[in-house]
């Protein structure tokens, strides 16, 4: 099965911010596979914005050695095409608060194209970009400009973000992007839930127990100490991409794949979250381990009582998930990096085999990494002679596995996400009434834990967590899947 490369018409794409981390480390190493694997047409441009002081030879040369240090291996590239996607990069040195650069940047523009401004600065910027770009005439029908999280830090700031960028832009306009929702296996997700009519019928309180949310990482907050510090597990990772996540599992079929149509399901439940119990919330923070700094040394504050990681259990009040929980959890210094989604369904209501055959549950998981893929755990006969004895076993859908080699070129999150914007596709990018709706749901319960100064409780690096996040789901005579790679 061949993969299939359309091509793009040229199109003029600027990254402000374009000589950053996340820059370097993602959206030059993502244009460059794109460009490698043949989408984009002559004539497409790449310009970065930003204010260092830097001359088109310098910034090809900055970002050839960005391609090296974290594109990994792309050996599937001919021979050359650094020094060709060199050609079609250019940079501007600019000010977003001041004037410089700007008449450069308008004339480079060329008319009647797409062009995309990717936003990829501190969000104190949106504002400054959004009119600035509108004031040299650079906002026309075919502008798209992308944002990237963090998209406020409660509800008030937020919706002053969305005003700034609704002054100059229309809604149809903004890509806020959310890289989790650019996976394969979450579009797979989709695919899975309204492609087939299994699991549909099953997809909903009679027949699910419980579903789990686990994103664990194994880094600590490293040189982000001062951002993450202000934010934390609840902030940074929940509102966002745990919730993105959820509103997927737990939406009702949009009429049609279309992103107005998926963005107002999965609006709808996070309007559905009902209210958290602090009783149901555990917050961590991680210890010192032997040469490794705990959370405390990262951070300015020693007394800081910011999380490193989260769980809760969550209920969406609707008719299809009452008495359904969901439990979530996100952390750093875990035991492994891991993303999955555990759909655990019920057990079969009457069992006609020996008691000492156990309980048994259908599980479907769905692995954002690694390896991404889907398992079914289905109950079958343990085989040979001794009785009906019964095991649990995964019907694994690994992608490379099922689909074959091609399904290793699958385009990473930044790149299918990068080249929807080029096409106008907004289905994967929260809308602006989303992210006001998680905020809104985030803002009472960080509330609560500042005014009552929650202190985390701290965990081992290398764990799964405090212990009691084991005792959440234990009290509910539950258990979470074990965090492993
Ligand atoms: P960074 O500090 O490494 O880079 C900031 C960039 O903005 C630089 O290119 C700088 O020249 C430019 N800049 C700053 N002030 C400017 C001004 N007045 N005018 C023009 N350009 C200006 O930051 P980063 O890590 O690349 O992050 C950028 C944004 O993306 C931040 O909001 C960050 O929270 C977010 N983000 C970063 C990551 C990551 O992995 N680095 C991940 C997710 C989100």
């Amino acid at each position: 099965m061949a993969s299939r490369i359309i091509p793009v018409d040229p199109f003029d794409l600027v990254v402000f911010g374009g000589t950053g981390d996340l820059a370097r480390r993602k959206i030059l190493p993502a244009l460059f596979r794109r460009f490698c694997a043949g989408q984009m047409e002559e004539g497409t441009r790449i310009i970065g914005a930003a204010r260092s002081d830097m001359d088109d030879a310098e910034y090809r040369a900055f970002v050839a050695e960005a391609l090296i240090e974290f594109n990994g291996d792309h050996s599937g590239c001919e021979p050359g095409t650094i020094t060709r996607f060199q050609q079609i990069l250019s940079y501007v040195t600019l000010d977003a608060r001041g004037d410089k650069g700007w008449g450069e940047l308008a004339a480079k523009m060329h008319p009647g194209r797409v062009r995309a401004f990717y936003f990829s600065v501190g969000p104190s910027l949106f504002g400054d970009l959004a009119l600035r770009l509108h004031q040299h005439g650079m906002a026309d029908h075919d502008t798209r400009i992308v944002v990237e999280k963090p998209f406020g830090r409660d509800l008030a700031s937020a919706r002053a973000l969305n005003k700034a960028l609704a002054d100059h832009f229309d809604e149809s306009q903004i890509y806020r992007i959310d890289h989790y929702l650019g996976k394969e296996t979450v579009q797979n997700l989709m695919a899975l839930r309204f492609g087939n009519m299994l699991f549909e019928p099953l997809w909903n309180s009679h027949y699910v127990d419980h579903i789990q949310i686990t994103v664990a990482e194994t880094v600590g907050v490293g040189g982000r100490g001062d951002y993450y510090d202000r934010a934390g597990a609840m902030r940074d990772m929940v509102q966002n991409h745990l919730m993105q996540l959820l509103c997927l599992i737990a939406m009702e079929p949009p009429a049609k794949f279309d992103p107005d149509a998926v963005r107002d399901e999965k609006l709808k439940v996070i309007r559905a979250l009902g209210e958290v119990d602090p009783a149901q919330i555990v917050r961590g923070q991680y210890l010192e381990d032997e040469d490794k700094p705990g959370y405390l040394e990262h951070v300015e504050n020693p007394k800081s009582l910011t999380e490193s990681f989260i769980a809760l259990k969550l209920h969406v009040i609707n008719w299809r998930w009452a008495g359904t929980p969901f439990y979530v959890r996100t952390g750093k210094r875990l035991k492994a990096r891991t993303s999955e989604i555990a759909v655990v369904f019920k057990e079969a209501p009457h069992n006609i085999f020996d008691q000492d055959s156990g309980r048994h549950r259908n599980i479907l998981t769905i692995r954002l990494q690694p390896n991404e893929g889907i398992d079914l755990d289905v109950t079958i006969k343990e085989p040979g002679p001794g009785g009906m004895r019964l095991v649990d076993v995964p019907l694994d859908m690994t992608f490379t596995e099922a689909l074959g080699p091609d399904a290793e070129d699958v385009p990473d999150a930044y790149e299918r996400l990068i080249m929807d914007v080029v096409r106008g596709n907004q289905t994967l990018f929260m809308r602006g009434d989303e992210v006001e709706a998680a905020w809104a749901w985030t803002d009472p319960i960080v509330a609560a834990w500042e005014e009552r100064e929650d202190k985390p409780l701290s965990y081992e690096t290398g764990s799964s967590g405090p212990d009691e996040a084991l005792a959440l789901m234990h009290k509910d005579g539950r258990k979470w899947r074990d965090i492993r790679a």
